[in-house]
């Protein structure tokens, strides 16, 4: 978990190449990596988008070709590795929510809708983090919503009811996560600058952990130190075109320094990077802040790719929690749309994008991964699948 000085990689270096080469699929000393930068065990970066199913996916990927002129990067990932498709159905029913396809990803076991890191009868569930630490694994999660929302706190917490903010938060400055970044200040605050009534200071006792507690990009910027807790807005961070006059980090940056921070440790790593607000507006049936939001994550999964491309034991998983509203581009009784059209997708009023709700939809959703275990996401798989094949690779 040590934020370890470059001479410490070295010495592990040194002795990998002393214990001889190979590849090894857990624990072992493996292979140096290409680029500059020592790894000497298999990490993982797992992208999930709330919400991102493959209709929000096809019009990012039309919009950014059309009208950007540029491929998405989760395009270029998947042509360099393996696509499936998830089923996400939870204990309750075929249409899920974050908090029991969080608990699905990050547990490996189906729960009821509502519940996290637990099973409907109120039994922990380990999850991911939880292993990985155990064997000196460093983990973070990145988010922008709130750190406290379903998705991360799956990863986090354990509660029967995913309203639960104040004890989620109580969780994460316990748990084991070196990096925690998003919005949900108000949730570790008391009443004079958020809403904990019972007294208790979470900054003050996340800091007594080890934790640098930030606030804005100036903290980031500066952060130093070993586990960082960033909380940039007071419940969900902003939808990314407001965002942007803002001093409040972007989705890629806080993923850059994550990925920074957790390459540090010789274990290995494992980031989990949700793309939160996907599914917000998609509830809100709004197409240019789903289109927003959806092209913020895809920057975020580009920065990954960089960071792979230095690491070859980085693998990088891309997938969806749920589909969420359903958006087709689609014609109407005056005929089909045309490639001119496609600016409409950032204005308010899109009459070109048709929903087939404002909730979330029981589709299944992609699974797009590269890196040296991509084979292992092909196929249909079940959400569950994806826990299992992430503790494979980390040998958890
Ligand atoms: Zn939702």
């Amino acid at each position: 978990m040590k934020r370890y000085v470059r001479f410490a990689l070295l010495g592990a270096l040194l002795l990998a190449i002393a214990c001889g080469p190979g590849r090894f699929r857990t624990h072992d000393v493996g292979e140096v990596s290409r680029g500059g930068t020592q790894t000497q065990h298999h990490s993982v970066v797992l992208f999930i988008g709330d919400g991102m199913g493959i209709g929000i996916i096809s019009i990012g990927k039309m919009y950014s070709e059309v009208s950007l002129g540029a491929e998405l990067n989760m395009t270029e990932l998947a042509s360099s590795g393996t696509v499936g498709y998830v089923t996400t159905h939870s204990k309750t029913g075929p249409v899920t929510d974050s908090a029991a396809s969080g608990t699905a990803i990050a547990t490996g076991s189906k729960t009821a809708n509502g519940v996290v890191g637990m099973t409907e009868d109120g039994d922990f569930l380990d999850n991911l983090f939880e292993l990985a630490a155990r064997q000196g694994i460093a983990v973070g999660v990145v988010t922008t919503t709130s750190v406290t929302d379903a998705t991360p706190a799956s990863f986090l917490a354990h509660v029967p009811a995913r309203e639960m903010h104040p004890e989620i938060a109580e969780q994460i400055v316990e748990s084991d996560a070196q990096i925690v970044m998003g919005g949900g200040y108000w949730y570790f605050l008391p009443p004079d600058s958020g809403m904990r009534d019972n007294g208790v200071n979470l900054v003050e006792i996340a800091r007594q952990k080890g934790f640098d507690v930030v606030f804005d990009r100036e903290g980031l910027e500066s952060f130093r130190g070993e586990r960082l807790l960033g909380l940039f807005a007071r419940e969900s961070m902003p939808f990314e075109r407001s965002r942007l006059e803002q001093e409040i980090p972007s989705l890629g940056e806080m993923t850059e320094i994550a990925l920074d921070v957790l390459r540090q440790d010789p274990d290995g790593f494992l980031l989990v990077v949700e793309g939160g607000r996907i599914d917000h507006a998609e509830h809100d049936n709004s197409i240019s802040d789903a289109l927003g939001e959806l092209l913020a994550f895809d920057d975020a999964i580009g920065r990954a790719m960089q960071v792979q491309a230095e690491d070859s034991l980085i693998t990088i998983v891309v997938t969806a929690d749920h589909d969420c509203g359903g958006p087709g581009i689609t014609g109407d009784e005056y005929g089909y749309p045309g490639y001119d059209d496609l600016e409409s997708l950032v204005s308010e009023q899109c009459p070109i994008v048709q929903w087939i709700s404002g909730y979330h939809i029981g589709t299944m959703v992609p699974v797009l991964a590269s890196g040296p275990d991509h084979e292992l996401f092909g196929g249909i798989l079940d959400n569950t699948d994806i826990n299992h094949r992430i503790r494979s690779i980390l040998g958890l």
